[in-house]
Parts: structure tokens; sequence; C-alpha cells
């Protein structure tokens, strides 16, 4: 993975002051690099009874929607309020200032599915604590197997907030 994670571009100061953001644009747009990420992933989960792939909204939907292509599996989207059209379950949680929420249709999941979870960057860990949250709350029986990311920004300590969930992250910084 070392050639991917050279590709990753720090734009520092972005969007506010004191954050570098990790932008993977220039990964997404090299045919090689995106090739071996997914495959990568492929690999790993390839013999592993994965029912479906849950993307987080935005970047995560990038990766969950190829790596379920790639598995053969459904796909899951937990998005932002007020877009998924359907009967939603919500989580909200609290950021730096105010809260957010993340929501999924009711019937997104069913019992005694195996899931992963996949989101571009782990930072803080809030977005997937209440992802989980939202999954572990409103379903029953469900199996996650792995939170992943393809990226993990260790100072963060965001993998302490995921507690017993296992976490797999691509690239370390
Ligand atoms: P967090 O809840 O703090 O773990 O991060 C939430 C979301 O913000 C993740 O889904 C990332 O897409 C995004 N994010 C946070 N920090 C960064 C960063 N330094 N670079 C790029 N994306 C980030």
């Amino acid at each position: 993975m070392e050639s991917v994670k050279q590709i990753i571009r720090d734009i520092p100061d972005f969007p506010k002051e004191g954050i570098i953001f990790k932008d993977i644009t220039p990964l997404l747009g090299d045919p090689v690099a995106f090739q071996k990420t997914i495959n990568s992933l492929k690999d790993r989960y390839a013999d592993k009874p994965v029912d479906a792939v849950v993307g987080v909204e935005a970047r995560g939907f990038i990766f969950a929607s190829a790596l379920a292509y790639a598995l053969g599996t459904g796909m899951i989207m937990v998005r932002k309020p007020g877009k998924l059209p359907y009967k939603t379950f919500q989580e909200t949680y609290s950021l730096e200032y105010g809260t957010d929420t993340v929501e999924i249709h009711q019937d997104a999941l069913r019992s005694g599915q195996n899931i992963i979870v996949i989101d571009d960057v782990l930072a803080t860990g809030g977005t997937l604590s209440a992802t989980l949250d939202l999954i572990q709350k409103n379903f029953e029986n469900i199996n996650i197997l792995e939170a992943v990311f393809l990226i993990e920004l260790d100072f963060l300590k965001g993998r302490e907030k995921l507690k017993d969930t296992p976490i797999y992250s691509m690239i370390h910084y």
C-alpha cells in the first residue's frame, strides 16, 4: 500500500485552519492505485461470509460500492439527515461544536447478516461510532465483521471510540 499512500495528498488548513485534509481524489483518479486499493480489500474479504458492505456518506460510498461489486454483495448507505427517501432510523452524535446525525433505511439490514462498514478516513471516530450505534441499536443480530478505513489518523485515537468492533485501516498516519 506504500505506492497508494504516496498518492494521497495533504491539503493544509482545509476545510478550516489547523486541519490537514487527506485528499484521496488523486488516488481515485489513478486507475492502478484505485484498483490496487479495491483488490486488496477484495482479497481480505473474499473468503468471509459478507452479506453487505455499508458505506458512510460521502466518500465511504465510493469504496463501499466498488468493494460490494467486487465481492458480489449488496451495498447499504448511511447518510446525512434528510437524504434517504424511505422510513429511517437515526443516531445523533456530538461534534466539537453542536451535533450531527446519521440515518439508515429501516429495511436496510436483516437479522443474521454479516456486514463490513467502510469509510475513507478514521479521524476522531465520532462518525463511525455513531454509525455502529445506529446499526446495533436498531437491528437485531447483525454481525459487524470489521470497520474498515482507507486511512487512519492514529494521533486522534478514534479507534478508542469504536470499543469492541474489529478495525482494519489500510494506511496509517
Ligand atoms: P471523524 O468522525 O472525526 O472520525 O471523521 C469524520 C469524517 O470526516 C470522515 O468520514 C472523514 O471523511 C472526514 N475527515 C475527518 N478528518 C479528515 C481529514 N484530516 N482528512 C480527510 N477527511 C477527514
